[in-house]
């Protein structure tokens, strides 16, 4: 019986699922992902792998396929990771490279892209046929699916909303402009707002450097600095989004990653700002946060079914 590989390769960590041919998970294994080494990174997969069909026993030679999900830019055809900027990658084949590795078929994708695929098929968006899920992570990504079907864009780059800019005179970002939605509404930069506001005095049970899901649990507490960051990043993320509605005219934004948990700290300052950026004709489109928590892992792994299926047929 055939089993599959979804591999995500996200800023801090990489994780690998193995699942059935039902594409039920059965064992996982992860590592910490290697900044500015692509080459470092992707050998790592072969060993969380063969780690991971150990605790699921299955035998590497079941592998049927396999799905990559990527924090960054991917050409589709060629598979290869064009950009990925929070990870210090460029250029890299990755679909060779792993298939090298693994000796199974493989599909690469954004993560972001794999992401929303993932909430069409099992998340808060099964009957929705046009939406965009966000992840927000280390960067600010986005699958738009378009008519029941992603839109991965002439190349396979469409939803890079992270980049697209908010801010004048903002901070650098990793892509080499300034000023970008994901120097604003990232995770890092949920942090630093806290960060700054703790510089100035405010009082916060928060330490320097705390992890988002720390800030959220803290502002539900009612702790000023973290309430005040998420507004900051609801604001942000609000200019996107209002890009997102004007163009695309979806029926839901689905949010997801690590502000899965903020619910109305962040949907509210969302609706707030929004009116001031998109048509009021827009308004029906539904914000809503995502309840997967490996959105881009499960994404991966349907990939991975996806790419066996087309290829059973065909053959
Ligand atoms: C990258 C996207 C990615 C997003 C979320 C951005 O910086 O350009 O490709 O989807 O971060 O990780
Ligand atoms: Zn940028």
């Amino acid at each position: 019986c055939r089993a599959y590989v979804g591999v995500y390769f996200g800023v801090q960590r990489t994780v690998v699922s193995i699942a059935d041919a039902l594409g039920r998970p059965l064992a996982r294994a992860a590592a910490a992902s290697s900044v500015g080494d692509p080459e470092r990174g992707v050998r790592a997969v072969r060993a969380l792998v063969t780690r991971a069909s150990a605790r699921a026993e299955i035998s590497l030679e079941r592998l049927a396929s396999v799905g990559v999900a990527v924090a960054g830019l991917v050409d589709h055809r060629s598979g290869t990771c064009l950009l990925a900027p929070n990870l210090g990658w460029r250029d890299v084949a990755l679909r060779e490279r792993v298939e090298e590795l693994l000796g199974a078929p493989t599909t690469v994708y954004n993560e972001a892209h794999a992401g929303a695929l993932a909430e069409r098929h099992s998340g808060v968006a099964t009957e929705v046929d046009s939406f965009v899920r966000l992840t927000i992570g280390t960067g600010v990504g986005s699958g738009v699916v378009v008519d029941s079907q992603l839109f991965a864009g002439s190349t396979g780059i469409a939803g890079e909303v992270g980049h697209c800019r908010v801010e004048d005179d903002g901070l650098d970002c990793a892509c080499g402009n300034t000023g970008c939605l994901e120097t604003v509404a990232s995770a890092p930069a949920i942090t630093r707002a806290v960060d700054e506001a703790l510089e100035r005095g405010e009082i916060s049970s928060l330490r320097p450097g705390s992890h988002v899901r720390l800030i959220v649990d803290s502002a539900r507490q009612g702790d000023d600095p973290a309430r005040a960051a998420l507004t900051r990043a609801g604001h942000g993320l609000a200019r996107g989004i209002s890009y997102l509605l004007n163009v695309l005219n979806p029926e839901l934004i689905v949010i997801g990653g690590a502000v899965q948990d903020a619910g109305g700290l962040l949907l509210d300052p969302i609706q707030e700002e929004l009116p001031r950026s998109s048509l009021p004709q827009n308004r029906g489109c539904e914000i809503v946060m995502s309840s997967l928590p490996d959105a881009e892992l499960d994404g991966a792994v349907l990939l991975a079914r996806r790419l066996d299926e087309a290829a059973t047929q065909a053959g």
